[in-house]
């Protein structure tokens, strides 16, 4: 068996820019890109529009796009397999990787960009919706803009509800911002600035139970005691780091999320780098997820020649 330079694992914009840039500098990366319930190419694959990626003016859609970040690393020599890495063993050099149709890889380094999924309520139509762009997100920073002049519900009581809530008035009409307790938890800082926002009203101890439909898009939502009409729903209940593969093994945050060191993509462990979503709780934009899948490409890159790779 051979020894792979560089593997990567997780194909949203972190992964394919991390094999463009690896590809190009002649490392030859192979990409787990996953495979259900993983979906290829990230959270991306579940949005309709994208309108904040530079160099498309008219916007793309989210599959597509990721369609492309794919062609363009593939044409460089990235090799893709659409399966998923069940196990990564960290204790021995090269660093072994095992798929899930049990064949194992070896390699020097790996680029670990298996992303993070935003929770989301569990409740039918959520994800369809989602997907459609038809009145379900878990990103205001992304799909704010489609909502002026709407109303809109936020569902959360941590910090991004807030922050998400209040980005939304920039819009909507309204934002009601529910939450299931009558205690945030959300700082005391973000909880002023929302409560003295004259669009965004509160609704407290109150759960969605059902998505409401009219013309194939959102219209409204049916909470235990009372229904709301709102043409967009913002789930932000948290986010869920991929780091399943990682437990035991590596330090995370205590958020889940990877650690990554300094102003690098380098973790604690000696070639092995971090990049995207699954170390970065503050940002989560595709944009973002791309830039520091360039960095670890250009970390691991440059770990290799220390060992004269
Ligand atoms: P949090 O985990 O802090 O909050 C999640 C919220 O969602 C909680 O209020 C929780 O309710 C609620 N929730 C969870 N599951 C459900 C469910 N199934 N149904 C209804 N409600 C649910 O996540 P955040 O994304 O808000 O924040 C993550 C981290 O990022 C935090 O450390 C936060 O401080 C930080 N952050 C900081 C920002 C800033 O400083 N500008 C901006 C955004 C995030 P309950 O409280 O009842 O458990």
């Amino acid at each position: 068996m051979s020894i792979r330079k560089t593997t990567i694992i997780g194909s949203g914009p972190a992964g394919w820019t991390a094999a463009l840039y690896a590809a190009r500098a002649t490392l030859n990366p192979l990409v787990f890109e996953g495979s259900s319930p993983n979906l290829p190419g990230g959270q991306l694959m579940i949005t309709s529009d994208v309108e904040n990626y530079p160099g498309f003016p008219k916007g793309i859609l989210g599959p597509e796009l990721m369609q492309l970040f794919k062609e363009q690393a593939v044409r460089f020599g990235a090799e893709a397999r659409t399966e998923n890495i069940v196990k990564l063993d960290l204790s021995q050099r090269p660093f072994k990787l095992t798929s899930e149709n049990g064949e194992v890889t070896e390699s020097q380094t790996v680029i670990l960009a298996m992303g993070a999924n935003a929770k989301l309520l569990g409740i039918k139509n959520e994800k369809e919706l989602m997907a459609r762009g038809a009145g379900v997100s878990a990103c205001a920073t992304c799909d704010g803009a489609f909502y002026r002049n709407q109303d809109v519900a936020v569902v959360g009581g941590g910090d991004t509800a807030m922050e998400e809530a209040q980005f939304l008035t920039r819009f909507a009409t309204s934002v009601t911002l529910i939450h299931r307790r009558n205690e945030f938890r959300a700082s005391r800082i973000m909880i002023d600035r929302a409560e003295q926002n004259p669009k965004i009203k509160f609704v407290l101890e109150e759960e969605v139970q059902e998505l409401l439909i009219t013309n194939d898009a959102l219209s409204g939502l049916k909470l235990k005691n009372q229904s709301l009409e709102v043409q967009g729903l913002f789930v932000a209940i948290g986010h869920q780091p991929n780091t399943n593969i990682l437990k035991g093994q590596i330090a995370l945050e205590s958020t889940g999320y990877l650690k990554t060191l300094g102003k690098s993509s380098k973790t604690e462990v000696e070639g092995l780098f971090a990049c995207g979503d699954i170390q970065d709780s503050v940002y989560r934009q595709a944009v973002t997820a791309a830039g520091s899948g360039c960095e670890a490409a250009m970390d691991s890159e440059r770990y290799l020649e220390t060992l004269g790779s």
